[in-house]
């Protein structure tokens, strides 16, 4: 089984050289793949807006595992499975399986909505191997999960985490905090996640795309999050580990840990390890990043994989994008640059 699966797969051990080595423009490694398997999705997030219609063509679960292999040998430790909303997509379990069986990648992760997480799919996901899951809620009850375009979600998701939990996954919940929409929702989501035993990492407002209407007010900035929290429950930071976007802070009171991922008031572009590939194979060096390069013709089962591993590592060194960091310098203008119309969240995979 994993022999014939392994055809068209570049290989990570044995005769060929494994490299590690690619560097960017800015010295940064390649470490994380996020892949997206769909841009559909059940919900429609105020600060997301799908335009819930797939690309033409997908990529095959072969094309995937060979893409997956190739950022491997590029150095690539971690994926993580996303969308739109991954659980939308056919071929998930088998996915995170195969990857796990050929043992392409250190770390394999999901970020879902939660909606379609029901014990079976939490048992089939754990049994194909899968490392840890991220589901996301912007808000402690019923009526800020909609106001926030989350739909009637709040009591499946509550179910969602705690499949999860029961079949054993590693969990974090991730919120989105938008002043005028769930700000006041730190509070709640902070006791509601202390007392599921389950890290909240809050995630500022980004301009990704162009759907969402983004405007700089609209964000809650990580510190005033924080000090929010801190005026409840003291936090100790901890820290933000090379090439993570979370910067992590302790509850003093032992109710375990508080995250932040503040693209846009401390922009974390210096030591960016993320190559970003959507559901029909056009790779992104950045999360703001308007044009992609398509990976398809490389990834034809009759290319050799070469091709791919080429194509790939000349991205990777071509690589200069430092877009949060921009924002920030630009912002202090007086008559910014326009911005080409960037790519969608949903296509992107977040
Ligand atoms: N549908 C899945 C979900 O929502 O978890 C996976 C895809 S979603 C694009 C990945 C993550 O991006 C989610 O946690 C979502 O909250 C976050 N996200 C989407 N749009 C965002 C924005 N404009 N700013 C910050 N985070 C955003
Ligand atoms: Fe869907 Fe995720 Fe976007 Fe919300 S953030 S609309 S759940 S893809």
């Amino acid at each position: 089984m994993v022999a014939s699966l392994r055809e068209g797969i570049p290989r990570l051990h044995g005769g060929e050289e494994i490299n590690t080595g690619a560097l960017d423009q800015r010295g940064r490694t390649l470490g994380v793949l996020r892949l997206s398997l769909t841009a559909r999705c059940n919900l429609a997030c105020r600060y997301c807006r799908p335009e819930n219609r797939d690309p033409p063509t997908l990529l095959t679960h072969q094309q995937r595992l060979k893409l997956i292999g190739a950022a491997a040998r590029l150095g690539c430790r971690r994926l993580r499975l996303t969308g739109g909303e991954p659980l939308l997509a056919p071929g998930l379990a088998p996915l995170v399986q195969a990857v796990k069986a050929l043992d392409l990648v250190e770390d394999v992760a999901v970020t879902t909505n939660g909606v379609l997480l029901d014990r079976s799919v939490a048992q089939g996901l754990q049994q194909a191997g899968l490392d840890r899951i991220t589901i996301s809620l912007d808000g402690a009850d019923p009526q800020a999960v909609l106001r926030m375009g989350g739909g009637h979600s709040f009591a499946p998701v509550l179910s969602a985490i705690g499949h999860a939990q029961a079949v054993g996954l590693p969990v974090k919940i991730n919120m989105v905090a938008m002043a005028h929409g769930n700000g006041d929702q730190v509070i709640p989501m902070a006791r509601l996640c202390r007392r599921l035993g389950v890290e909240l990492r809050l995630i500022e407002y980004m301009d990704v795309g162009n759907r969402n209407g983004w405007r700089p007010e609209q964000v809650i900035t990580a510190a005033a999050m924080t000090a929010e929290i801190g005026r409840h429950w003291p936090l100790t930071p901890v820290g933000r580990q090379h090439g993570s976007t979370a910067r992590r802070w302790r509850y003093q009171d032992g109710g375990g840990f508080v995250s932040t991922i503040a693209s846009i008031s401390e922009p974390f572009c210096g030591d960016c390890n993320r190559l970003r590939v959507t559901a029909d194979g056009m790779a992104y060096t950045c999360l703001f990043a308007s044009r992609g390069t398509d990976l398809k013709p490389a990834l034809d089962p009759r290319q050799p994989d070469a091709v791919l591993m080429h194509q790939l590592r000349s991205l990777w060194r071509r690589r200069q994008d430092r877009y949060s960091e921009e924002r920030a310098l630009q912002a202090q203008q007086t008559s910014p640059a326009p911005r080409p119309i960037p790519a969608e969240m949903a296509y992107m995979g977040g």
